[in-house]
C-alpha cells in the first residue's frame, strides 16, 4: 500500500539525517520523535552537555530559529514555557502578509522583505500558506480615493515582485458588489482586488519546530527559563523548570538567544540588561461569528470610523473580524477580551456591512494577542513600527523583539547569522550561510503530483497542492473517511496526511472506548505522539485550532479528551 511505503521512507530520512548530523557531535542517538512521551528524555538529553544554541521561547520566532540553526548543523535546544505558539503566534490575524499596510508608513525595505518571504514559505509550505484574494472597498470619505488605492496597489504589486497573475485589478461599484453583496451600498465608489495569503499561525509554528526537530534540534514545551547561570559575567546556561512534571535541570550552552516575544523584557529584566529601547506591547483582538450570521463571500480589508482598518476574513464556515490596536499593561498570559474590545469590532463591522446588524450574542469565540514592538516615543500603537530588531547584553545574551510572524524566516537568518559569527570568533568551527529558503516545511512535501512550475498559475483549483490535496482525498475516501473530512485533513497535515490516516485506522477501538470520534482520535494520537501535545487545550486550540473555528467540536471533546491525555500522563 503505498501510503504505509512512504509513512516508512519519511521515517528512515529521519533516521539517517539524524545519524548524519550526530556523527559530526558524537553523540549517539538512533531514533527520535517529537512526542510528548519523550519531553523528560529530551530535557535530560540536553542537560547532558554544552549545545551550540539554546533558545528561550517557542513561537515563530524561536521556531525559525532552531530551525535556520539546525539546518546549519548547530547543535540547538529550545525551551517553551507554555505550549507551543500559545504566546502571539497563535493570536494573530492568521496572514503572511505582502506588507501593504507598511507601504503607508513608507517602510520600502520592510515591503520588498516580506514580499519576497512571503513567495518563499508559499513555495516551502504550500499546505499552510494559501492565496486568499482580499477586496478592499474604496469609499466616500475612506482612507484612499480610487487613484490613490490603484497607485499604491500598483507600486505594492512591484515592490513585492507580486506574481503576474496575482496583480491587483481596479473593480468599479456594481464588480464590487458582485464580488461582496454584504457592503455598504451608500458609500461604496470601487474597490481594488489584490492577494494576501492566509495562514494558520499556530500550525505553523509546529510544522516549523517539526521541521527543526527533523534536521536535529530539540525542542520541549512547558519548559520555564526561570533564571540565567553566569560564567565570569557571561550567560553559559540557563536554570529550568518543568512546569508539567515538576524537576528541573541546568542546561548549558555556548550561546543563549532570548525569543521571547511580549516576555523578552521580562527575560532582559531577569539578565539586569534591559537598557536603551525597550517593548511597546499592543493588544489586537479577533471575533469570530458563524456564516450563518456573517455569509461573507469574499476577504474583504476594510475602513472603520476611526480612521482604521479591519479584516473580515471567511474560514471553515465561519467568518473572523479584526482586529483592535491597544496600548496593553496588564498580565502577558493569555490577555483578556473586554466587553469594550468586542463593541468595536462589532460597530465597525456593522458600519460597513449594516444589513447584518450583528450583536453580542453572535460572538462564537474570540482571541487577544500582544503585538511586540519595540518603543517610539509620541506614537500610536497603529504608527508603531512593525520592524525587529536584535539586542545584545553585556553578558551576550541575545534577544529578538519586534517583528511579523511573516518574516520569522528572516529574523531567524539574522540571529543565526549573529550567533554563527560569535561562535567563529571563539572557536575554530566554521558554519554554512542560511539555506532555509530551500527547505520545505514539514507537510509541504506536496510537489509531483502536477506540471507546474515556479512562476506557473497559482489559482487554488490547478495549483501543485490542489493537484495533491485531490489524489489525498481520494485516499481518505477509500479508508472510508468521508471527502469533507479527508478534505479538512489534507489542509491541516499536508503530506504528513498519510500518517494521520494510519492513526485513524490503527486507533478505532480505543476511539470508541474514549467516546471520540475517530478522526479526531486519530488526530489526537498524532498530535501526541508527532506535535508534543500534553494538555486537551494544546490538541483543541493550537493543533487544530477547533477552540477558534468549532468551538463546539471543542467543548464537546475537552473531557474525553482530557481522560485519555490522563491515561498517558499521570501529572
Ligand atoms: P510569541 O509567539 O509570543 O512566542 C514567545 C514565546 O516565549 C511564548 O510562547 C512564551 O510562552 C515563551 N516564553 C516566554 N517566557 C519564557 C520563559 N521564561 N521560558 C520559556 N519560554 C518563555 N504577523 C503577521 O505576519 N501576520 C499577521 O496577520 C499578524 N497579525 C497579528 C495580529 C495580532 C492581533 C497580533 C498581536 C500580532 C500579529 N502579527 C501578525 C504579529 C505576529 O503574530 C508576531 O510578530 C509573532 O507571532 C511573534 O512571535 P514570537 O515568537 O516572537 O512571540
Amino acid at each position: 500500500m503505498r501510503n504505509h511505503n512512504n509513512l516508512a521512507a519519511e521515517g528512515y530520512a529521519r533516521i539517517v539525517v539524524v545519524f548524519y548530523l550526530n556523527k559530526h557531535r558524537k553523540v549517539i542517538q538512533v531514533s527520535r520523535s517529537f512526542s510528548s512521551l519523550e519531553r523528560k528524555r529530551y530535557l535530560h538529553e540536553m542537560a547532558s552537555r554544552e549545545m551550540d544554541l539554546l533558545v528561550i521561547g517557542g513561537g515563530i520566532t524561536g521556531a525559525g530559529i532552531a530551525l535556520d540553526s539546525s539546518v546549519r548543523g548547530l547543535d540547538v535546544g529550545l525551551i517553551e514555557m507554555q505550549d507551543f505558539a500559545m504566546g502571539t503566534s497563535s493570536r494573530s490575524t492568521k496572514l503572511i502578509h505582502g506588507g501593504l499596510r507598511y507601504l503607508k508608513q513608507g517602510e520600502i525595505k520592510l515591503v520588498q522583505e516580506v514580499g519576497r518571504e512571503r513567495e518563499i514559505l508559499y513555495r516551502n509550505a504550500p499546505h499552510i500558506v494559501i492565496p486568499e484574494w482580499m477586496l478592499l472597498p474604496i469609499i466616500k470619505g475612506g482612507t484612499y480615493g480610487k487613484w490613490m488605492t490603484s497607485f499604491g496597489l500598483w507600486v505594492y504589486d512591484h515592490l513585492a515582485k507580486v506574481r503576474k497573475n496575482e496583480r491587483r485589478v481596479m473593480l468599479n461599484k456594481e464588480e464590487t458588489l458582485n464580488k461582496e453583496p454584504l457592503l455598504r451600498e451608500d458609500i461604496l465608489i470601487g474597490s481594488g482586488y489584490y492577494v494576501e495569503y492566509r495562514t494558520d499561525d499556530a500550525r505553523l509554528t509546529i510544522e516549523v519546530l517539526k521541521t527543526a526537530f527533523h534536521y536535529g534540534a530539540t525542542m520541549v514545551n512547558y519548559a520555564k527559563a526561570d533564571r540565567f547561570i553566569y560564567k565570569e559575567g557571561k550567560v553559559v546556561g540557563v536554570h529550568v523548570e518543568d512546569v508539567a512534571e515538576g524537576e528541573t535541570y541546568e542546561l548549558y550552552a555556548k550561546k543563549v538567544v532570548n525569543a521571547t516575544g511580549p516576555w523578552v523584557d521580562t527575560i532582559r529584566e531577569m539578565d539586569h540588561s534591559k537598557k536603551g529601547k525597550f517593548l511597546h506591547l499592543t493588544k489586537g483582538v479577533h471575533l469570530v461569528v458563524d456564516q450563518s450570521r456573517f455569509p461573507l463571500q469574499q476577504a474583504v480589508y476594510f475602513d472603520i470610523p476611526d480612521g482604521r482598518m479591519m479584516f473580515a476574513i471567511p474560514r471553515d464556515g465561519k467568518t473572523y473580524i479584526g482586529t483592535t490596536d491597544t496600548n496593553y499593561n496588564g498580565p502577558l498570559e493569555d490577555p483578556d477580551v473586554t466587553e469594550e474590545d468586542i463593541s468595536y469590532i462589532l460597530n465597525g463591522t456593522n458600519q460597513m456591512f449594516p444589513s447584518l446588524k450583528l450583536i453580542r450574542e453572535d460572538v462564537e469565540s474570540f482571541w487577544a494577542g500582544l503585538r511586540p514592538l519595540i518603543h517610539e516615543s509620541g506614537k500610536s500603537p497603529s504608527e508603531l513600527s512593525r520592524k525587529d530588531e536584535i539586542f545584545v547584553s553585556e553578558s551576550d545574551l541575545i534577544s529578538i523583539a519586534g517583528g511579523k510572524l511573516t518574516g520569522y524566516r528572516k529574523m531567524a537568518e539574522r540571529v543565526v547569522d549573529l550567533v554563527c559569527l560569535k561562535l567563529e570568533q571563539e572557536s575554530q568551527k566554521s558554519f554554512p550561510q542560511s539555506t532555509t529558503d530551500k527547505i520545505k516545511i514539514s507537510g509541504g512535501n506536496t510537489a509531483g503530483y502536477n506540471h507546474l512550475e515556479k512562476g506557473d498559475s497559482i489559482k487554488d483549483d490547478d495549483s501543485e497542492f490542489a493537484a495533491f490535496k485531490n489524489k489525498w482525498v481520494t485516499e481518505g475516501e477509500s479508508l472510508g473517511i468521508s471527502s469533507e473530512v479527508s478534505c479538512k485533513l489534507v489542509n491541516r497535515y499536508g503530506s504528513n496526511v498519510v500518517k494521520v490516516f494510519n492513526k485513524i485506522m490503527q486507533n478505532k477501538d480505543r476511539a470508541k472506548e474514549f467516546n471520540i470520534d475517530e478522526c479526531l482520535f486519530g488526530e489526537l494520537v498524532y498530535g501526541i505522539e508527532e506535535e508534543m501535545v500534553r494538555t486537551a487545550d494544546d490538541f483543541l486550540t493550537r493543533r487544530t485550532g477547533n477552540r477558534f473555528f468549532d468551538i463546539q467540536s471543542a467543548l464537546t471533546n475537552q473531557e474525553p479528551v482530557s481522560r485519555y491525555l490522563s491515561t498517558l500522563f499521570s501529572k
